[in-house]
Order: C-alpha cells, then sequence, then structure tokens
C-alpha cells in the first residue's frame, strides 16, 4: 500500500486531491512542451489518499485520446487497480492499466508512476547496450536509481507484463525499457517528474556526446554516491515543480481548471 494512502476527512480529500490533480495536469503540460509523450499514449499516475480507511485503492490517470497538452486538473479520471474507472470522463488505456496499476500494486514506493518516451533515454533504451556512463556529475548520483529492462519486446497487454515490469524495476526509481521508453517511480509528483526530468537531461548529454565518436570520459567509481532515495530529496524537486507552475500559470492557467 502507498505510504501516500491515508484515511483523510471528505473535505480534506477533495482539497488534498485537487491540490494532486493540479500538479499531475502541471507535470502532464511540461512533459508536453519538452517532447516527453508519444501522440496519444503515454500516462502518468498517481494513487490518491483513501476517503476511508477501508477505500479500495484508486489511481489518477490521464484519459484515452488525450495529448498531454490538453489535459487539465478536471480532465484526468479516478481508477481502481482493476481497471474500473470510478469517477471522471474517458476510457483507461488497456497498456496504461497494465503498466501502472501493477507498478502501484507491487511497489509501495510507487505513489506516483510516470511512463514516457522523452528522446534521449528512449534513443539510449534502442542501443545493444544501453547503460548510462559513468561520464557526468548527474551520473554520480543517478546510476545506482536506474534499472535496464532488456526483455520487454512487445507492448504491455496483460498483467504477467506489468508484473514482469514491476519485478524488474526492482528498488530502483528508474526504469529504462529496452526498445521502449522509460519508466520512472517518485513517492510524489514532483519527486517522480524530477526525477524523470534528470534523467532525461544526464541521456541527452551521453547521447550527445557518443554522436561525436569520441569516446566518453569515466569519472572515478569512488566519487559515486552509492545513494538509491529519489533524486528530489538532494535538489527540490518540488521547487523545480512549483517554477515549473509559475511559467504555466502565466501562459497556460487552464491546466490548472
Ligand atoms: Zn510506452
Amino acid at each position: 500500500m502507498p505510504a501516500i494512502l491515508s484515511a483523510l476527512s471528505d473535505s480534506d480529500a477533495d482539497a488534498e486531491e485537487w491540490r494532486l490533480r493540479q500538479d499531475m495536469a502541471a507535470v502532464f503540460r511540461v512533459a508536453a512542451r519538452l517532447g516527453w509523450n508519444e501522440q496519444i499514449g503515454n500516462h502518468n499516475s498517481l494513487m490518491l489518499p483513501n476517503r476511508r480507511p477501508d477505500d479500495a485503492p484508486m489511481f489518477l490517470i490521464n484519459p484515452r485520446g488525450w495529448l498531454f497538452q490538453e489535459l487539465t486538473a478536471s480532465s484526468l479520471i479516478v481508477c481502481d487497480l482493476d481497471g474500473r474507472v470510478l469517477r471522471g470522463t474517458g476510457a483507461l488505456r488497456k497498456v496504461a492499466f497494465h503498466i501502472h496499476a501493477r507498478i502501484h500494486l507491487r511497489n509501495p514506493r510507487a505513489a506516483c508512476v510516470v511512463h514516457v518516451h522523452p528522446q534521449y533515454l528512449t534513443a539510449l533504451s534502442l542501443l545493444a547496450e544501453p547503460a548510462l556512463t559513468l561520464s557526468h556529475h548527474n551520473n554520480l548520483m543517478l546510476n545506482d536509481r536506474i534499472a535496464i529492462d532488456q526483455h520487454g519486446d512487445a507492448p504491455a497487454d496483460s498483467h504477467a507484463e506489468g508484473d514482469r515490469l514491476a519485478a524488474a524495476l526492482g528498488e530502483k526509481s528508474i526504469l529504462l525499457m529496452g526498445g521502449h521508453g522509460v519508466t520512472v517511480i517518485g513517492p510524489s509528483v514532483h519527486d517522480a517528474f524530477d526525477e524523470c526530468f534528470i534523467a532525461e537531461r544526464t541521456a541527452m548529454y551521453q547521447v550527445t556526446a557518443m554522436s561525436t565518436g569520441q569516446a566518453l570520459r569515466r569519472l572515478p567509481e569512488d566519487q559515486r554516491r552509492r545513494w538509491t532515495g529519489p533524486w528530489g530529496e538532494r535538489v527540490d524537486a518540488r521547487l523545480h515543480l512549483d517554477a515549473w507552475r509559475r511559467v504555466l500559470d502565466r501562459e497556460e492557467p487552464e491546466y490548472a481548471t
């Protein structure tokens, strides 16, 4: 059961859900700006706080058929872990269900699950050996949090595949999915967003450097931080998402409606 779940009064739960919806809508809009999404595919989800102690777990996710840049706080749907739409208008995409519901179910740390196809992480995922090299300072903290899955050779279309992805992620926060894209988890919306953001930036540096054909410089192994917690604990993930929200508030304020 994700740590974010706790019993709240209805009014507190409404207020908390609305705040989380706005954060999620902001992540969809920023992801769209950064080109992380694949046409109307890709999905980000968040476990919601329980309204009552015996409530079944439920999560917030984007409905099928919408571009990330169209989504608003109120257009996200609420589903249970069996894939039923409990609230909101629209359908849950089958592949979204199999990836997200099973990772939420299997991984207590996965309050938020971001599944996207950003350019540079996805390019890395296409390589025969897609490891992140210990080359940029970001890698000193990041590399211990990345799992690489080389066995997902077809779209996730079953519980078994969702469970396999959850197991492949293990204790890590980033799953580089061979021939596919990336799934990033975090204990909050801002942590998962920030983690995906920094992983994509780091992959961008590496893929750009690799495109020169020169060998990559390697940092010394003894400088690795051996740290597996969410990146955001160290680099102000909340402040990062708040900064983006200020930009969105000015330039596309409907995201928060
Ligand atoms: Zn995908």
